[in-house]
């Protein structure tokens, strides 16, 4: 760390849930008035809970022209952050404050506006107005810091993270990036001063706004705490931790003390929306622990997320993906397996469109492989284009779609080594009537994954739960 203090730099994130009131900001600022006695804080934030998916309706709204839905979404968004700058910040806050909050309501609307007369919106003007409730909760956060006699400011990631022109899910650039954050938040650091950073938004080199995806403000935490060399990462949400299951499915579901960096890629990656599917690679490069904590019960540890593998052996937690599309592509045998896969995935990495799960019988010359739901139009576009010829002279067979499935994911880093694993999950399955639909596990054995109808998806989750006692005290 090279903030010119002796404390550790700890880069603190608060998600949308923790900053949703007046109430919430206000206990948020009071808990960051302790840390900051502890470290040097560089802080991110989301919109408060909500907003993000009113912008989004609105213009939505907008397009159809319908003026009285988007105008309504306005007024409630001009209410809910002016409720929090009236009842938190001082009067000369409010009077800097209350100004420049009608300005960003004001450029909602001319966006609103220009979304009706044109009855569209692209995905680089979207990113303009979905991100404007960070905006928004940055200042108000950062005014009630100051409002309370701790120096704070708020900074614009559209200033810092410099990303590629992929409207809607940017990537960081992250060379420009790294030095522009050094360069924008070391000296406010080194003053003193806390930086409350908008998560989510970025800007392209020519400085037109973008978003790093839904969620994402955890991935900006990561990247601004990697660019920052921090000591540690905070990620405040609404559970206590990472835990075994998804709470919302299984109740039984029990925090996990500590998991690695590999394990919680696997889970996010797979759904589990505690955190962003991108947020864990620049901490894992740096080696920054990342830590998921409870802003509603702050004094439980939380999670830890760390290199190591630790933990007890087999199976530590599941996640899903409920929504899945699955394709099956059959090959004559003169066109080669190799280049099948290669012409299959070829045509799908042209979106970056991620696959969930990827099985294959060489033998026949049959891929099978699941992606996102919302990705299955494009990945069926593409393929029927790159297969176009081969499917006219009936080299391939056939691009069968399955509806409505779903991806189970187990995992734990020591389930590698750990024999029967495998059989007492299909096992349980089996004997609770579920049917597998196909079966993945990767060579590193860090997860097994499986596909099944949509509408079994939760059933499957808590029967392995249930299989490997993970509702037990989680180690
Ligand atoms: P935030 O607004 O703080 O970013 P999110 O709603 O994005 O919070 O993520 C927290 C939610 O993630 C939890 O409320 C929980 O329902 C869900 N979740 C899904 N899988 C898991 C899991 N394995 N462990 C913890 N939470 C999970
Ligand atoms: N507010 C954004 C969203 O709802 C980003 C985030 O919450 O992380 O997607
Ligand atoms: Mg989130």
């Amino acid at each position: 760390m090279e903030t010119g203090s002796r404390l550790p730099l700890r880069v603190m994130k608060f998600g949308g849930t923790s900053v949703g009131n007046a109430e919430r900001v206000r206990t948020v600022a009071r808990s960051l008035a302790d840390h900051a006695r502890e470290a040097t804080l560089a802080v991110v934030v989301s919109a408060m809970g909500g907003v993000t998916e009113m912008l989004i309706r609105a213009a939505h709204a907008a397009t159809r022209g319908d003026e009285h839905r988007w105008k309504a979404v306005g007024q409630g968004l001009a209410q809910r952050h002016r409720e929090v700058a009236e009842q938190l910040l001082p009067a000369s806050e409010q009077a800097a404050v209350l100004p420049w909050l009608g300005e960003q309501l004001r450029t909602f609307e001319n966006l609103c506006v220009g979304f009706s007369l044109v009855r569209e919106v692209t995905p680089r003007s979207m990113d303009s107005l979905s991100s404007l409730g960070e905006v928004m909760a940055a200042a108000l956060l950062a005014a009630t810091l100051r409002g309370q006699g701790i120096p704070a400011l708020a900074v614009d990631t559209a200033e810092i993270i410099v990303t590629d022109d992929h409207f809607g899910n940017a990537s960081p650039l992250f060379e420009e990036t790294n030095a522009r954050t050094r360069e924008r938040l070391r000296p406010l650091l080194e003053q003193g001063i806390i930086p409350v950073v908008t998560g989510f938004r970025g800007a392209t080199r020519d400085a037109i706004c973008t978003t790093l995806g839904r969620g994402a403000s955890d991935y900006t935490a990561t990247i601004l705490g990697a660019a920052l060399d921090a000591d540690e990462i905070w990620i405040w949400t609404d559970v206590d931790g990472v835990m075994t299951a998804d709470p919302r499915l299984v109740p039984e579901a029990k925090v996990i003390p500590e998991i690695s960096y590999r394990e919680s890629m696997e889970l996010s990656f797979f759904g589990a929306k505690v955190l962003h599917s991108k947020a864990i690679q620049p901490a894992m490069k740096k080696g920054i622990p990342v830590w998921i904590k409870n802003s509603f019960n702050p004094s439980c540890p939380g999670t830890k997320i760390g290199a190591s593998a630790v933990g007890r052996p087999g199976v530590r937690a599941i996640t899903s993906v409920s929504k899945a599309k699955l394709f099956t592509v059959s090959g004559d045998e003169s066109l080669g397996f190799a280049r099948l896969a290669a012409k299959v995935f070829g045509s799908v990495s042209l979106d970056d469109i991620p696959s969930l799960m990827v099985t294959q019988s060489s033998a026949e010359n049959v891929l099978c492989f699941a992606v996102h739901e919302s990705d299955g139009p494009r990945v069926r576009a593409r393929l029927e284009k790159a297969l176009e010829l081969e499917m006219r002279h009936d080299y391939v067979a056939a691009i069968e779609i399955m509806p409505q499935g779903g991806v189970v994911v187990a995992l734990g880093e020591k389930m590698k080594g750990t024999p029967g694993i495998a059989g007492r999950l299909f096992g349980a399955l089996g004997r609770c009537g579920i049917n597998v639909i196909v079966i993945a596990q990767g060579s590193s054995e860090l997860s097994i994954s499986f596909a099944v109808k949509s509408a079994d998806v939760p059933q499957a989750i808590r029967t392995i739960h249930e299989e490997f006692q993970l509702g037990r005290l989680a180690r």
